[in-house]
């Protein structure tokens, strides 16, 4: 990692840090009110004072606006040990968490599901070191295989063992929507595991309890229905300047994110953010949209608009970021310590930006890995991110007159055996589509990697 001894600080002074942050933040606003920050970022350095709160209007819980995400951990290959067995890099992950603890960042969102089973242990295993009332921690009923009861309540005790807790702050029902209503009954409702998590917020086991949504909007909307039943305390949607009004065109599937935030701010509900960059699609736009954000603010980073784009809406509690390095971490840092929300004019201009955007097709992977492990080996999203990549790129081509042709050629193939094993890559799969129930983005997956595969195979033959 770069910059590791510069930006780690002991664990002495990132308890003096936290004392400081601690008192900075006392008596702040609703969520929904206007949020205070004690002090303002100087140069690119930022301190725990700086970041802006938001309050819970249920629980009180002063919550900073910047949420880790714990999805997207570093691997023991990120730093070149490819020999190391396990999935997560507990070192890098402590030192991350000490980070971004020690700037003000108290909310750490994870789930049985993530890092191949492994992010819940290793988010219990860094936040276990810090005085319990110091964070808040989120983790999911992630049961997409097994619906039964048994195999849920076995799910749900895991997650106190392993995050080595003894309440969790946030329990959500994990992605609700995918499959409709059919697979809400299969998953929540029919087994009485929403009766029984209703039940353990009582008891104060759970402390919030709300849901996270992707897919069919009649789940979203039955859910909502019920609120004066079961008193959501939050709910997590993705949001973002392009899903804002664009979410419907990317994928019929898909609901637009001002609807979604609307329901949410008319009943009062405090929003949890996901996907504001949109899996990476909004720090890795094409050139034309970089020079565009940067003729407007040259020293502001692309991925920080869509970041204050996220924060700006008062009714938002936290928006999740999944940091995999420590310049992400930082980056997100200097934007809202403090949040400097967009006016109505920036806010017209992104929307503009969204629209110079759906010029281009990618295809809406976020990179979840809901879809892995493929049976017959193929990394679906490394296939899906690295077409991105290029189509944003400006490394599409679909005329071997064109001329750019060779270099853009030159670019995929390399980028591709790079960034996807060739035993791994689109035309291994075979098409069983077991992949696809498992898309929050609905993406046809064996049909987009035929799709891609025929591109590999026509620029192979240089016959595009
Ligand atoms: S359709 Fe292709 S990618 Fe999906 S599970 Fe089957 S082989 Fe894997
Ligand atoms: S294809 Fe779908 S499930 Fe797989 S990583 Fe992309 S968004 Fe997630």
């Amino acid at each position: 990692m770069e910059n590791k001894d510069k930006n780690c600080i002991s664990r002495r002074d990132f308890l003096k840090t936290l004392g400081i942050a601690g008192a900075a933040t006392a008596g702040l606003t609703a969520c929904g009110g206007k949020e205070e920050t004690a002090g303002t970022a100087a140069n690119g350095e930022t301190s725990a004072a700086d970041m802006t709160m938001r309050t819970s209007p249920t629980t009180g819980d002063k919550v900073s606006i910047l949420g880790f995400g714990m999805m997207r951990l570093p691997s023991p290959k990120d730093r070149g040990d490819g020999e190391k067995r396990s999935v997560v890099d507990q070192e890098v992950v402590n030192e991350l968490v000490d980070y971004a603890m020690a700037h003000g960042v108290n909310y750490y969102d994870t789930s049985p599901a993530y890092c191949q089973g492994e992010s819940e242990r290793a988010t219990g295993i860094a936040l276990s070191r810090y005085p319990r009332d110091k964070y808040f921690v989120a983790t999911k009923l992630s049961n997409f295989g097994d619906f039964s009861r048994e195999a849920s309540m076995a799910m749900y005790r895991k997650s106190f063992e392993e995050l080595q807790v003894d309440y969790i702050d946030y329990y959500l029902l994990h992605s609700v929507g995918g499959g409709g209503m059919e697979n809400l009954h299969a998953r929540y409702l029919d087994n009485g595991m929403l009766d029984f998590l209703l039940k353990e917020r009582e008891a104060g086991r759970i402390r919030n309890l709300g849901f996270s949504y992707h897919g069919d909007i009649k789940v979203f909307d039955y859910l909502l229905s019920k609120h004066d039943v079961y008193h959501w305390d939050f709910v997590q949607i993705q949001m973002n300047y392009l899903d804002w009004r664009y979410a419907k065109q990317i994928n019929p599937s898909n609901t637009n994110a001002e609807y979604l935030y609307a329901e949410l701010d008319k009943r009062g509900i405090p929003a949890i953010i996901m996907e504001p960059l949109l899996g990476g699609r909004l720090s890795n736009v094409p050139d034309n949209i970089v020079a565009t954000l940067k003729e407007r603010e040259p020293e502001l980073s692309v991925a920080s608009w869509a970041f204050r784009f996220a924060g700006t809406y008062p009714r938002v509690l936290t928006v999740l970021s999944g940091m995999t390095r420590m310049e992400h971490l930082q980056d997100n840092l200097r934007t809202y310590s403090p949040l400097k929300p967009l006016d109505e004019d920036e806010l017209a201009f992104l929307q503009r930006v969204a629209t110079m955007m759906m010029q281009f097709d990618t295809i809406p992977c976020n990179d979840c890995k809901y879809c892995m492990p493929c049976p017959y080996g193929i990394d679906i999203p490394a296939i899906l991110l690295h077409y991105n990549k290029c189509l944003n790129e400006g490394n599409i081509v679909v005329d071997n007159q064109d001329p750019t042709y060779r270099r853009a050629r030159r670019i995929y193939l390399i980028g591709y055996d790079r960034s996807v094993p060739k035993l791994r890559q689109a035309n291994h799969c075979v098409g069983c589509g077991q992949c696809n129930p498992h898309c929050p983005q609905g993406i046809d997956i064996p049909k987009e990697l035929q799709r891609i595969d025929r591109y590999v195979e026509s620029l192979k033959r240089e016959k595009v």
